[in-house]
């Protein structure tokens, strides 16, 4: 016997749950990419996308992950021997180091750790030390998914003022957007990367990169960049198929647009404060918890905390247990402890992670919460009393 049989419920931080509305609207046979209804809803798409973003400047959609993503911004504006500075946060910030590094950049990564986020004033020093500017970008990662830091991009913005220095600011918010608040241009950010199979709601397939004309005077003065990652025709397209550098993802379009709708019918405000308030419940149930056990929220400080997606501590194999028996027993599929290992650990067996991004609710997240309970009893891990109690008074107060 086994009380996972029902509806399956996948609480890995990407890809996110996918809306019914959104795989309606997938599910229909090929349209005309060349005429008609996709050709209309594509132009439309833009408009809400920088709604989103928080720009009035360029929207762009690649076929591709958030990988596909990080290479496109960064063939932009990067050319082969420029230097980049990447404060680090965790394993996605090093993944994004690393595509830089293999497009042939000079890479300067200063590592923050996983728990406590950037020092901006470290930031700054480095930033006031490159007398020639020779660092051409920053790129920090809003939300990064293996450690749950969420970094004040407005702060990043302002230790590059401090310095005085010239560099584009990059960010990712391949996992924040559509669920952490992020405005990029009131926070000065340059360029933004995005991707669809997040807090966007869209089965994985498409990327996104947001652009501002400083960083388009860049894009202009480099020596080359690859046709099919050159952003200029994808944001100012004669032909339709120049959005996409070829055949349109007919049916991620469908979803997507779908999704934008579901998006701005909630509203914006209401999006942000949903995923604040599910967070919040979370973040109870596991400090409760945590007064007589293991479990532990990887991220002390509530306002580095994500609203998207939490890391956790429970010390291993437990994490990895728990993660089997939810999957297993409760129908919850949790996310895995990413780039967490260490020499006593070195699968990352002590370590989880909750995704809360995009379509979820109260009775979801309350529902995971209980079965992590269940979970805990089965397997054998301590647990402070009340952590259910202090989740459903969060969702109470709403
Ligand atoms: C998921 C994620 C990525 C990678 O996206 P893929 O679609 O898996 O390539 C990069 N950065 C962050 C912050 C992410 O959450």
């Amino acid at each position: 016997m086994s009380l996972a049989n029902g509806r399956p419920y996948l609480a890995i931080p990407g890809p996110s749950v996918s809306p019914e509305r959104v795989l309606r609207a997938m599910h229909r046979s090929a349209p005309n990419i060349y005429e008609g209804a996709l050709v209309e809803m594509t132009h439309g798409i833009i408009p809400d996308l920088k709604r989103i973003a928080g720009t009035e400047h360029n929207a762009t959609i690649y076929i591709g992950n958030g990988h596909a993503a990080w290479e496109a911004a960064l063939s932009n504006v990067i050319a082969p021997g420029e230097k980049v500075l990447v404060p680090v946060t965790g394993r996605f910030g090093y993944g994004w180091a690393e595509m830089a590094q293999g497009l042939g950049a000079e890479v300067e990564v200063i590592d923050f750790g996983v728990r406590t986020g950037m020092d901006m004033g470290r930031v700054a020093e480095v930033l006031a030390a490159d007398k020639a500017h020779e660092i051409k970008a920053v790129m920090g990662v809003h939300v990064d998914t293996s450690s749950s830091i969420r970094t004040d991009m407005n702060a990043l913005r302002a230790a590059l003022d401090e310095a005085g220095h010239p560099a584009l600011l990059m960010a990712d918010c391949i996992a924040s957007l559509g669920c952490d608040r992020f405005e990029m241009d009131a926070w000065g950010v340059d360029v933004m990367v995005a991707a669809s199979q997040k807090g966007l709601m869209v089965p994985p397939g498409l990327g996104f990169v947001f652009f501002n004309d400083k960083a388009a005077q860049k894009r202009a003065d480099m020596p080359r960049v690859s046709r099919y990652w050159d952003w200029t025709p994808r944001a100012n397209p004669e032909f339709y198929y120049q959005f996409f550098g070829g055949t349109a993802p007919t049916h991620h379009l469908f979803g997507l647009r779908e999704a934008l709708d579901m998006i701005h019918e909630e509203g914006l405000e209401a999006v942000y404060a949903r995923h604040k308030t599910l967070a919040e419940a979370i973040w109870a149930a596991v400090e409760t918890w945590g007064q007589g056990g293991p479990i532990e929220l990887n991220i002390a400080d509530r306002a580095m905390r994500s609203h998207a997606v939490t890391s956790l501590r429970m010390g291993a194999p437990y994490g990895t247990q728990l993660r089997r028996w939810t999957e297993a027993e409760a129908g919850v599929t949790l996310g895995i402890g990413l780039g967490m290992s260490s020499e006593d650990d070195p699968k990352g067996d002590g370590f989880f992670r909750f995704g809360h991004m995009g379509h979820v609710n109260a009775h979801m997240v309350l529902g995971m919460l209980a079965s992590v309970q269940a979970g805990m009893s089965a397997i054998g891990v301590p647990y402070g009393p009340g952590g259910l109690d202090a989740a459903t008074e969060v969702i109470a107060r709403g």
